[in-house]
């Protein structure tokens, strides 16, 4: 088993970039989609993340732990895992270093996005995400073909519910504090690939592809 993280702040591109990787093959892993679907289904630990994620702060490391762990535990050996918002502190980064000895799970690379925080609060105001199939658009810069209607499978578009202007703040203090030290934690074991994030879709697209397709 491989996998490749995407490091990035809230905004910065990581869902976006993960659909065109998932056509190179890779499995997308979104602790967040995985912690939405919870919500969605109101199960116990849904109704405890709802809490934490709507005043836009983490779930514990322990929560985020147990869903890698599971997913981990049915996986086949030759799959590639593109990890999306996982880890996000550095005691999950090293408790997926624990993982890596123990579970014969390679990490090839780790993507950091970068993009100015002005740019973020501005992609994350007009973000809609499809609830059936979880594509992301843009009310601007990406918008669908109809209104509130999916491309790809007829869906509604919704706004998430953090994405509101003062959750967005909150979560970008939270991304310096607790997510930005995982940079120079991957840095010195030389694993980091800096993308310019704050580019084109299609630069970006571009520089992922160059280097990861
Ligand atoms: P974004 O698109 O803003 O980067 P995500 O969809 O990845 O957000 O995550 C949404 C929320 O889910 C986060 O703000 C956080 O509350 C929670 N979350 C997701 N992944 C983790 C994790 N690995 N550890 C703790 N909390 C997490
Ligand atoms: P993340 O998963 O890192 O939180 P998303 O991929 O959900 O980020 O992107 C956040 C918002 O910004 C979405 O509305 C998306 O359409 C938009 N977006 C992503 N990449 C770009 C880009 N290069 N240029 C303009 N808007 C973008």
């Amino acid at each position: 088993m491989t996998t490749v993280v995407l490091l990035g702040p809230p905004g910065s591109g990581k869902g976006t970039v993960s659909e065109a990787l998932v056509e190179k093959g890779f499995s997308h892993v979104s602790t967040g989609d995985m912690l939405r679907e919870q919500i969605r289904l109101k199960t116990p630990l849904g109704v405890e993340a709802k809490k934490r994620l709507d005043q836009g702060k983490f779930v514990s490391d322990d929560i985020a732990m147990q869903m890698i762990e599971g997913l981990l535990e049915d996986a086949d050996v030759d799959q590639k895992f593109l990890f999306d918002g996982f880890p996000r502190t550095l005691v999950q980064a090293e408790k997926l270093d624990e993982l890596i000895r123990t579970k014969n799970l390679i990490l090839e690379a780790v993507i950091l996005l970068e993009c100015p925080n002005d740019q973020l609060v501005e992609r994350l105001s007009g973000r809609q995400t499809c609830e059936q199939c979880g594509a992301v658009y843009h009310l601007s810069y990406k918008p669908s073909a109809v209104d509130g209607i999916c491309d790809q499978d007829g869906g509604e578009l919704k706004s998430r519910t953090d994405d509101v202007a003062e959750t967005v703040r909150k979560r970008l203090e939270i991304y310096t504090e607790r997510t930005a030290p995982l940079i120079d934690y991957y840095l010195e074991k030389g694993l980091i690939h800096s993308v310019d994030a704050s580019r084109s879709f299609e630069k970006v697209r571009h520089d992922i592809a160059v280097k990861f397709g």
